[in-house]
């Protein structure tokens, strides 16, 4: 095997799938009190052009529905805080942490 090959071999060994690395994670769901809201969702309809959310988000909790409606469910919500970021514009997302006990718990890293 030519050192080239071997390099993309051993490359190759490392591709992370990000999906599997999601799944070893667990998440505490705090029934009927999600930790982040969309304050208006007529504004996610019709104000909001770009819906970044919905790319943005890392656990894809936020949905770009045919409609132009944004769903948002926050069970695996890694708490990165990037969707309420990213909203500056409209400031729709109303955002704090879990209550203690719930919540995402990392298994790695
Ligand atoms: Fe997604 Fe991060 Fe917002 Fe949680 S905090 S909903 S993981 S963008």
């Amino acid at each position: 095997m030519s050192a080239v090959m071997s390099a993309a071999a051993t490359a190759a060994s490392f591709v992370v799938n990000v999906e599997e690395k999601l799944f070893q994670n667990r998440y505490k769901v705090d029934h009927g009190r999600p930790h982040i809201r969309i304050l208006d969702a007529a504004v996610c309809s019709n104000d909001c052009k770009t819906q970044s959310c919905t790319f943005v988000c890392p656990a894809s909790c936020y949905k770009a529905e045919g409609n132009r409606t944004v769903t948002l469910i926050t069970d695996g919500c890694l708490e990165c805080g990037s969707c309420r970021v990213i909203c500056t514009e409209h400031s729709n997302v109303a955002w704090e942490y879990p209550r203690g006990g719930h919540g995402i718990l990392f298994k790695f890293g």
